[in-house]
């Protein structure tokens, strides 16, 4: 297990602020994207993934060194876990992440399902968000789990503004999505729970559009 911290992050969407890269080790083993649209596979970053998961990236660090890094951040900051990754599969050490994050305004994707680890997360000031793969699967998240903070995969032709779930929850389509100035940088809907629970949902996008299109036809 190997991660990679950029201090000053360059991708346009998150704006200029500290990533940290998780090796493929994190990945729950039911990722239903691994194979099958994964963005890290096929993205921007996926040579540097690779890299990092065969543990031969320049610049790469363990766990541990990573909890230094975290610790030494300004205490008011925003960052990204995860640009490509998962949690470490270890409870104690999402748990030991989550302190090293001391509060700070942390964007943390999981496409784990351990529900009581986030709670004991965000009660530590780490807000972390369950990824699901479609509406129906958020619903599916919401109905086991009804406080978490969820997030989903809408088909790539997802205008603006709201849609919702097959069981009627609302989703906000991310605004980075459409707004060229939108970052995560200066919207802070992932780092904290939203109001009414408000799902938020990512269109498709990229070269694996079409794969998460068809699949998003048959869920
Ligand atoms: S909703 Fe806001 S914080 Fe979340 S990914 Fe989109 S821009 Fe970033």
């Amino acid at each position: 297990m190997f991660f990679h911290f950029r201090r000053v992050s360059t991708n346009r969407k998150l704006g200029p602020m500290p990533a940290v890269m998780a090796s493929q080790a994190t990945c729950p083993t039911t990722c239903a994207l691994q194979g099958a649209g994964c963005y890290a596979e096929h993205g921007p970053g996926s040579i540097m993934w690779r890299a990092l998961t065969a543990g031969r990236a320049a610049n790469q660090v363990t766990f541990e060194q990573l909890l230094h890094l975290i610790r030494a951040l300004p205490k008011k900051i925003r960052w990204r876990y995860g640009t490509a990754g998962d949690l470490p599969p270890n409870d104690g050490d999402s748990i030991d992440l989550a302190r090293a994050n001391g509060g700070r305004e942390a964007i943390v994707f999981t496409h784990g399902r351990r529900y009581e680890t986030y709670r004991k997360a965000g009660q530590l000031g780490m807000h972390i968000n369950v990824s699901t793969d479609c509406a129906a699967d958020a619903d599916a998240v919401l109905d086991a789990a009804p406080d978490m903070s969820v997030v989903t995969v809408l088909p790539s032709s997802a205008a603006r503004g709201r849609h919702f779930t097959p069981a009627g929850r609302e989703i906000a389509v991310c605004p980075a999505t459409y707004a060229e100035r939108v970052t995560c940088s200066s919207c802070n809907l992932c780092c904290r729970p939203r109001p009414r629970g408000v799902i938020v949902g990512f269109p498709a996008h990229g070269s694996r559009k079409r794969m998460i299109d068809r699949r998003l036809a048959q869920a």
